[in-house]
């Protein structure tokens, strides 16, 4: 996409990405999230030169506060274990530091700091009042006992609450961190502070959750799949969706494309994924959330259960034949060749659940064809957008209905869509990367003009 830059923007960029690649060397994902905006912002910044003048792009790629600490622990067999933990506390400009937790053995400070630098946008896009800020460990979940990941909960939070309160910095959930995780967060942070307050989001119903919250990033993908959709004259009934993953995100996309007539085929995790050729129903979609979240077992026994169905170890699901395409899984697990054969078998849209599933070379391509592309940071937010609404009713001290919360939800994905039309409509196509990143950077970067250099 650099290509398309030229004069005073591309030099502003080159310039701008020089300081950056110095000051964030080895941080190849927070590079890469910083590329992707800047690419995109530059000729805007250029067109409103008081944003250059006021370093609003420098200013907004430093974190405010990156806090790490040691996370000691004690296993089943009597071991200690030590893993690191971080917060990192992106931007306030419009609101407490918001974001999830993350806990995967992949976590590294790079990691962090590109989903919380999107996360800045995302919250922006919202139409809430959140900052942006990410946190997690390298632990990995992944068959520890109960009470080991309690201890470890325990142990991370034993930290963490002097850097968190509802009015600063309201963390949730991400990879490896779900209501088991949140609640045992939650006790631990209420039992250090003596205060029952909403500083995470994504707990327990009855603890101060909020209905929709665990289907809302999901949900809020569809959602604004069909505004895309519709916007473009087509209809999500009948179509063949492909999705990646088989978490949190990709359940409850699977369940939103299952009632609005759609035919998801595929699901996944990190050994391979399955090819469903009969499409998923609420049935075997039952199976799949017993199976991950009760059992913590592998997509493959899926295969094992539907004789149909067809299990690849090690592979993508990107080849399978489809109309649109939902990767929810995790960072860079869209190649351009997977981009290609996603094009060149006649995919029409892809909406990103996952945070940068799509690669750099990925994304190029999608636009290139002029199909729709709905970057994370957008066609995601519809998460951290309930976990707004949780905030509010935590401090309303009141809880609104499922339908409530769900129609909130649906007018939240709809307005950012009309705000990726409103900034990245040119020559009558929608580039939603584009309108996104200019959509979420104004709002934030009016909010730092107005509160003078801090
Ligand atoms: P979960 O932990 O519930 O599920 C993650 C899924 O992705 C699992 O199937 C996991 O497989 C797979 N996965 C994780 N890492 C890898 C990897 N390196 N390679 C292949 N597969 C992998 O997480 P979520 O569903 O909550 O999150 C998925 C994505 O959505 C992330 O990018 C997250 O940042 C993003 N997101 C989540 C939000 C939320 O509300 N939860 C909000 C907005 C974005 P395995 O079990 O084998 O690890």
């Amino acid at each position: 996409m650099v290509k398309s830059l030229s004069g005073k923007a591309l030099t502003y960029y080159n310039e701008f990405m020089e300081q950056i690649r110095r000051k964030n060397p080895n941080e190849p994902e927070f590079l890469q999230a910083v590329e992707e905006v800047a690419q995109t912002v530059s000729p805007y910044i250029i067109e409103n030169p008081h944003y250059q003048k006021a370093k609003i792009l420098e200013r907004i790629a430093e974190p405010e506060r990156i806090i790490s600490f040691r996370v000691p622990w004690i296993d089943d067999k009597g071991e200690f274990q030590i893993n690191r933990g971080y917060r990192i506390q992106m931007n306030s400009a419009i609101g407490p530091y918001k974001g999830g937790l993350r806990f995967h053995p992949s976590v590294t400070q790079s990691v962090l700091k590109f989903l919380a630098f999107e996360q800045v946008f995302k919250n922006s896009l919202t139409t809430l009042p959140m900052g942006g800020g990410k946190g997690g460990a390298d632990f990995d979940p992944k068959g520890k006992s109960d009470n080991e990941v309690m201890r470890f909960c325990q142990s991370f939070m034993s930290e963490l609450f002097r850097h968190i309160n509802s009015d600063n910095d309201v963390p949730a959930g991400d990879i490896g961190v779900g209501g088991r995780e949140v609640g045992y967060m939650f006790g631990q942070y209420k039992r250090l502070k003596n205060e029952f307050t909403g500083v995470l989001t994504g707990k327990g119903l009855d603890f101060g959750g909020s209905l929709i919250r665990p289907e809302a990033t999901g949900y809020g993908n569809v959602y604004f799949s069909v505004e895309a959709l519709n916007a473009h004259k087509m209809d999500i009934k009948g179509q063949v969706c492909v999705v990646s993953g088989s978490g949190n995100v990709a359940q409850y996309t699977v369940e939103k494309l299952i009632e609005l007539g759609a035919k998801p085929v595929t699901l996944s995790d990190s050994g391979g994924f399955i090819y469903d050729p009969e499409g998923f129903d609420s049935d075997k979609l039952a199976f799949v959330m017993d199976l991950k979240n009760v059992k913590r077992g592998r997509i493959s026994e899926y295969a094992k259960k539907y004789k149909k169905a067809k299990y690849t170890e090690g592979k993508t699901p990107w080849g399978v034949k489809c109309d649109l395409a939902y990767p929810s899984a995790t960072q860079n697990e869209l190649h351009g060749d997977d981009a290609k054969e996603l094009i060149k078998n006649g995919c029409k849209g892809v909406f990103e659940g996952a945070n940068m599933p799509s690669t750099p070379d990925a994304i190029e391509a999608f636009i290139k064809a002029k199909i729709i592309f709905a970057p994370g940071k957008a066609s995601n937010a519809g998460g951290v957008a309930t976990s707004g609404l949780e905030m509010s009713q935590n401090s309303l001290r009141l809880s609104w209905s499922r339908e409530e919360v769900d129609q909130r939800l649906q007018n939240i994905m709809r307005s950012i869509h009309t705000s990726c039309v409103k900034y990245g409509t040119e020559k009558g196509f929608v580039n939603y990367v584009r309108g996104a990143n200019i959509a979420g950077f104004v709002k934030v970067a009016n909010a730092m003009l107005g509160q003078g250099l801090v």
